[in-house]
């Protein structure tokens, strides 16, 4: 059984923002309705947070429409666009510690994975970002006649960002990174349950000294907040992440007003372990790329297909890891795995693991709530798991391996074609050939070799089929923040 990790080793931070961030100003709801953040550790409440709701986006999009259109952001030079996302990445590092606490207390995370990943890979992306600032140009066309013809690529204009609770600040750099760099301005709504990082890094980028309206921020719910971002006729695109369930409905909901969409969504990736593989590297690889963050993560290996040969030690080397697992505070800088984010995600993993067992499925590890207080979930394994078992299909969102056997490479890429979902696979094999082949025969957005969840802020994220659509990351993300404007010019 996982063990409990020592006592915390870090005092909880101080939470400073709770209220809209609109044109700069702090304000509460029009309504003056709050909602409740939770520590799932504890289960006990953190802070009140405003409740913004339609009248709320509406401010904050005439603000981000001023912004966009009067204010100082559409006639500052790009170089200097790009000066202050590097500033704000700057104040992020000074605050990183902090950062990380307020992370972790509001969504349940170790502080080491926030520090060692979330933060630094959000201040990375928001530099990779600064550097492109004024690096987004168009081209000079040859075309038949006497003209002249060049493109500019401008702005989109008002984005409306939604984002899920599982990274809020990594979400946010991948959100704001690209969007600052083309000159957009952003209304944001962040998740219900982990409201409090986004706000402050929304006073970080007021320090920095991004004007007001630039950034606005609404905290509050997504039927309410976030349908009327998504339905707003000043918001010209519409960013999201989250599940496939709400993609849906923001596609038709921004349908109305032709708003560009792009969305990240849910997966069930393929995880394909060969016989002729580093076994230690692939064990390693594979919990870590199921388990990280409390398995509440979009691209999770949570198909894991074993070949037959080496399926037994596999699975005896990952039931010792989850043994040893230390579950606890995740303000201890001991811990490697914390609560999942809320009771809804904890009651929606529990119900899978019951399916799985049902259903026929080997339980190795796990399988229990962990402790009576807050919302821990055992690393759980599952092994001798069929392609048509539900918690093969679904996205279960928290620490549950399944397990399935294969025989060849024949057999495995119709198996991990089979879905309805695109978003990450992975493979390991000592043989390149073998290796190539089958990444190309995968339909997904990213395919690892030999490792998982190597994230770059220049290589694009995103999915095929029901993951998603467009890109996120990389020159791929900028594509989705301009509008390409065609100029002809007679030369008579
Ligand atoms: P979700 O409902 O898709 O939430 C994502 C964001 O969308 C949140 O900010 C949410 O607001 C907002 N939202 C919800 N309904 C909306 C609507 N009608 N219009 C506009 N915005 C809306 O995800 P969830 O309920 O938190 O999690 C459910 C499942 O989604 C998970 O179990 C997991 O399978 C998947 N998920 C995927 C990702 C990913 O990275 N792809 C991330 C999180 C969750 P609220 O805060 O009010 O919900
Ligand atoms: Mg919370």
């Amino acid at each position: 059984m996982a063990t409990v990790a020592k006592a915390p080793s870090q005092k909880a931070p101080e939470v400073r923002q709770t209220e809209c961030f609109i044109g700069g100003r702090w304000t509460p709801s029009q309504s003056g309705k709050t909602f409740e953040t939770l520590n799932p550790a504890t289960e006990a409440v953190i802070a009140q947070v405003a409740e913004g709701d339609a009248a709320d986006i509406d401010a904050a999009v005439k603000a981000a429409r001023k912004a966009f259109e009067q204010g100082p952001w559409s006639k500052m030079d790009a170089r200097d666009r790009g000066r202050l996302l590097y500033k704000l990445a700057d104040l992020m590092e000074a605050e990183l510690d902090e950062l990380a606490a307020l992370e972790s207390l509001d969504n349940g995370k170790p502080i080491r994975d926030a520090k060692a990943a979330d933060l630094p890979l959000a201040i990375d992306c928001l530099r990779y970002y600064a550097g492109y600032a004024d690096k987004i140009h168009g081209q000079t066309i040859p075309v038949r006649g006497n003209y002249f013809t060049y493109t500019r690529r401008e702005p989109v204009g008002v984005v409306g960002q939604i984002i899920p609770w599982n990274f809020p600040i990594l979400m946010v750099a991948w959100k704001w990174g690209p969007a600052l760099a083309a000159g957009c301005t952003i209304v944001m709504k962040p998740a219900e349950q982990t409201p409090l990082t986004c706000l402050r890094l929304a006073r970080l980028a007021q320090k920095a000294g991004i004007p007001d309206g630039v950034i606005n921020v609404v905290p509050g719910y997504g039927p309410t907040a976030g349908a009327a971002l998504v339905k707003h006729p000043g918001v010209d695109k519409i960013a999201f992440t989250g599940s496939t369930e709400v993609g849906k409905i923001i596609m038709r909901d921004a349908a109305a007003t032709m708003k560009r969409v792009t969305l990240e969504l849910g997966g069930k990736s393929p995880n394909i372990v060969f016989d002729d593989c580093d076994l230690d590297a692939a064990v390693a690889g594979s919990h870590f790329g199921l388990y990280f963050n409390q398995g509440q993560c979009c691209c999770a290996g949570s198909r894991l297909f074993v070949q037959e040969k080496v399926h037994d030690k596999f699975v005896d080397k990952i039931v010792a890891m989850n043994k040893s697992r230390k579950l606890g505070d995740p303000l201890d800088m001991a811990t490697e795995q914390g609560p999942q984010v809320d009771r809804e995600q904890f009651d929606k993993i529990m119900g899978y693991i019951e399916s799985g067992k049902k259903e026929g499925a080997g339980l190795l590890s796990g399988g229990n709530r962990f402790g009576d207080r807050g919302f821990y979930v055992e690393p759980t394994l599952f092994t001798g798991v069929s392609d048509d078992m539900t918690i093969a299909k679904e996205e279960i969102f928290g620490p549950v391996m399944s397990i399935l056997k294969f025989k060849d490479l024949d057999e495995i890429a119709a198996r991990a074609n089979n879905t309805c979902y695109g978003l990450a696979a992975a493979i390991w094999t000592r043989d390149i050939q073998k290796a190539h082949t089958l990444a190309a025969k995968i339909r997904a957005g990213t395919v690892w070799i030999n490792c998982y969840d190597v994230f770059d802020a220049a290589a694009p994220f995103g999915g095929f089929k029901m993951s998603g659509i467009g890109r996120e990351l990389g020159e791929a993300a900028l594509g989705s923040y301009t509008e390409h404007k065609t100029v002809t010019v007679s030369l008579g």
